[in-house]
């Protein structure tokens, strides 16, 4: 072709990056061993697998395929590394962290070829992205390392940190989770995808080169069932942390529930994107672009709904067609090619699979007219228009480069469509008006929304979803949390003796107050001496749901007892329906979180009020309940109105951040409220177990079905009256008395239910973990290890209110 026939037709030319370094790089390493303690080793097993080039088809490498036994050995070269390497400090971590960054651009080309040639993707996308944030992500948190001590004060790392990633992203997942593991003081095992495990070697082959200590960092390569499963059941792994597939999350929650090991999860999605009318439509083909055929569709947040509206729905589709038409599929290692190839043989089935049901249930496809390499495993880019909400096409993520296009009318009609789906990870919204487009963002169920862009990460900026995409969050201040716990957990949890005094085990009575001392009875002397004692007028707590004192659906009472056995009361014996109701009234009460931090301070400090005014009442009652000292009674309730002053001060205090990601733009990381929160009071502190509970909830937005302690409810029913003249709207909190574990069992099964607390015995907790896998709600557990809730650090803070919320990321760019 001469140069005039060149500029005619404007073709482009072949662009290739040698693969000769990645290959040479290989030959000269494999078979590959695993990495621990600084060390090569063979697999126990003595067993390789191949890892294939998706673009050929061909073997690539030889990695070793780990089994159980290799864990083992890598989970102790962790321990014993973390006994220096969390001890270590944050100066020194910060300066290991800064050479892996430096040491990552240095070999920054050859990252990326090896990227390229094992997972497929575009050599454009890992040399420009992939790599580069993975070095942002060291030099981030290397800063964090520095500034612990300082910053998160009364902190400790977590341990030794089991992490399970994906594909997709091999080496800016393993970036996402070692950076903040290894920045908090933890030592790490690191399992990759069996197939993408390449540059997790040459990482750890980095790691030795710039002297990391022997033991903090192990990559353990093989499959899923031999090297992941070892690793999440390992009894010596304090925490996991895994990226892939909802059902994987949903069995490593399973597996994991009642260990005790922290859990973060950042799995699948189907996210929205959302085009108003007054979009820059030339630019929304470039966002949709990058939203679905950017790593050809293989991202967990990829934007795999366009939802438009409907007067520009075909003018966007022909513009989409025609920029489709020109999208060059191909040699991932051709820097002019837009699409590489999919990761493997049966995840391109699978794609294939779900667009013939797409076909099948009426959806109208179309793909562009040039054809696909016939080597290698490649699907074209794909449209999906005519498509119904309800169908799988519209529901089940692809994992390929699948759009499926919808259309709305009205805004409410757009966040409608985008909240149907069980996903909650990302969105993005389209618009020229910016009022609209911010007062859209909130009302999306997503932990990303990008305003006018789509699929930027940044370290600074937190990650990770609502709903079934997972918990958890990778980057940011936020993410920091999910490595590190409070210092003094360690004193409780390894003994038992830092239990309070009043957890209703017999504290005595100073004689401040009698047993005989009850609250109803009414004695009286007549003036001729004859004394009559009146029958106490009958007070039965019932159920509080929706702002309502209701009777149990069962019509069953349960008795409350003292701590000599004598009946006190008597509260309703709550069952399945009662709390379904409360559920439901806690919804009707969403409203509550787009009210005013500024109003919901005022109700709580006005709770407090009316808490103070019957000081003796409510002191007088756990005196009752619990057998403790007056004094202590006392000190109880003065506690829990100081913690409403505390809640009501942080509700208009607790307020996120502005990040400054390099782009022209700001990141508003905003904590929202969660929801529905279901929460299992402990039995000691009966009224300050509940307070202490329901109002970080409640002062951060979410409306909230309590079951009160079991052993002493009245303190919580007592509150009734505190609540309703406290101006709280109906449903916002409600309780339902009962039977604590039979009751939690319903709540924690609920669908309908965002997070369960329970703080209770460690097989309760253990339930509530394993049934929270059923729709991936949060949990918040102690492990039948009762904290101190006269305590305010173990009590009351930061803690409850991360528990009580989670940061959406707002990304908006600016200029022209
Ligand atoms: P998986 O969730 O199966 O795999 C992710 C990681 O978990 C891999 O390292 C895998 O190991 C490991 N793993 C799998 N099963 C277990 C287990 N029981 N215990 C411990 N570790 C385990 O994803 P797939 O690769 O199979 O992809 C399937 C689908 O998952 C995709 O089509 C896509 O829908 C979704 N996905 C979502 C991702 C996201 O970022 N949200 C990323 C990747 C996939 P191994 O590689 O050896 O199997």
């Amino acid at each position: 072709m001469n140069l005039m026939e060149i500029f005619e037709t404007m073709e482009y030319g072949p662009a290739p990056e040698s693969s000769a370094p990645g290959l040479a790089w290989i030959k000269e390493h494999q078979p590959f061993g695993l990495f621990i303690n600084n060390q090569w080793v063979k697999p126990a097993g003595g067993q390789y697998l191949d890892s294939i080039n998706p673009a050929t088809g061909k073997p690539l490498a030889q990695i070793a395929a780990a089994n159980s036994a290799d864990v083992d050995a890598a989970v102790a070269a962790a321990r014993a590394a973390f006994g220096t390497w969390g001890k270590t400090p944050g100066h020194v971590r910060a300066r290991y962290m800064y050479a892996i960054a430096r040491h990552i651009q240095k070999h920054s080309r050859l990252l990326a070829v090896l990227e390229s040639l094992d997972n497929g993707k575009p050599i454009r996308e890992t040399r420009d992205l992939d790599i580069p944030l993975v070095a942002r992500h060291f030099y981030y948190h290397a800063g964090w390392a520095q500034l612990m001590a300082s910053e998160l004060p009364g902190y400790e790392p977590v341990g030794v940190v089991g992490q399970i990633i994906p594909w997709n992203f091999p080496l800016l997942m393993l970036a996402w989770k070692i950076a903040p593991a290894l920045a908090m003081g933890n030592t790490v095992v690191l399992k990759p995808a069996r197939y993408t495990s390449l540059t997790a070697l040459k990482f750890a082959e980095i790691m030795q080169e710039m002297g990391l200590p022997p033991g903090v960092v192990n990559i353990v390569t093989g499959e899923a069932s031999q090297v992941g499963e070892a690793l999440v059941s390992h009894p010596d792994v304090n925490k996991i942390a895994f990226t892939g597939s909802t059902d994987v999350g949903r069995s490593i929650r399973r597996a994991t529930a009642g260990s005790g090991k922290k859990l973060s999860l950042e799995l699948g999605g189907k996210s929205p994107f959302i085009v108003f009318d007054d979009a820059d439509l030339d630019s929304v083909v470039e966002g949709v672009v990058d939203a679905i055929w950017f790593n050809q569709g293989q991202v967990c947040c990829a934007g795999s709904r366009l939802l438009v509206q409907e007067d520009i729905a075909d003018c966007l589709v022909e513009k989409l067609r025609a920029r489709m038409e020109k999208l060059r599929i191909g040699d991932p290692l051709d820097k002019a090619v837009d699409i590489g190839a999919i990761v493997s043989p049966g995840q391109l089935k699978e794609i294939q699979r779900l667009v013939n049901q797409g076909v099948e249930e009426g959806a109208t496809m179309w793909q562009p007219s040039w054809a696909c390499p016939t080597e290698g495993y490649f699907f074209p880019p794909t449209l999906f228009t005519n498509v119904s909400p309800a169908t799988t096409i519209a529901q089940v993520e692809i994992f390929g480069p699948v759009l499926v296009s919808m259309t709305f009318r009205t805004p409410a009609e757009a966040v409608a469509l985008a909240n149907n789906t069980r996903y909650g990870l990302a969105a993005s919204v389209w618009s020229e008006n910016i009022n609209l487009a911010l007062d859209v963002a909130p009302k999306l169920k997503a932990g990303s929304v990008w305003i006018n862009c789509t699929n930027l990460f940044d370290a600074s900026s937190g990650f990770g979803g609502y709903r079934e995409s997972g918990f958890g969050r990778e980057g940011g201040k936020e993410g920091l949390y999910e490595y590190v716990r409070p210092a003094w957990e360690a004193t409780i949890y390894s003994s038992s003796a830092a239990l309070p005094s009043t957890n209703g085990s017999v504290p005595s009575s100073n004689g401040h107050m009698t047993d005989d001392d009850e609250m109803d009875s009414a004695a009286v002397t007549a003036s001729d001496g004859y004394q009559a004692t009146y029958p106490p007028i009958d007070r039965t707590p019932k159920m509080f749901i929706k702002g309502k004192q209701v009777r149990p659906d069962s019509g069953y009472s349960r008795n409350v007892y003292n701590l000599t056995g004598r009946v006190i009361g008597q509260v309703g014996e709550g069952n399945r329906k009662d709390i379904r109701n409360a559920v439901e009234a806690a919804h009707a009460a969403s409203g509550w979180a787009a009210g005013t931090t500024h109003n919901r301070a005022q109700i709580l400090y006005y709770s407090a009020e009316n808490l103070a005014v019957r000081e003796d009442e409510f002191a007088r009652r756990i005196v009752q309940q619990t057998g403790c000292a007056y004094a202590e009674a006392t000190s109880e309730v003065q506690t829990s109105i100081s913690r409403l002053f505390s809640y009501a001060a942080w509700s208009d205090k607790f307020e996120g951040a502005v990040h400054r990601p390099p782009l022209r733009g700001v990141v508003l990381a905003m904590p929202e409220a969660i929801g529905v929160i279901g929460m299992a009071c402990p039995d000691a502190y009966p009224l300050l177990g509940f307070i202490s509970l329901i109002a970080p909830a409640i002062a951060m937005g979410n409306t909230v079905v309590v079951i009160p302690s079991q052993q002493s409810p009245l303190s919580a029913t007592d509150c009734y009256q505190v609540l309703e003249t406290s101006d709280l709207p109906d449903g916002v909190v409600n309780i339902v008395t009962g039977e604590r574990d039979t009751l939690t069992q319903v709540l924690a099964d609920h669908d309908d239910v965002d997070a369960m607390w329970y703080f209770g015995p460690a097989e309760g907790c253990k339930r509530v973990e394993l049934a929270s896998a059923s729709n991936m709600k949060r949990t918040w557990v102690d492990y039948g290890h009762p904290r101190n809730w006269l305590d305010t650090v173990q009590g009351e803070g930061e803690e409850f209110l991360r528990e009580s919320t989670q940061v959406k990321n707002i990304w908006v760019p600016y200029g022209d």
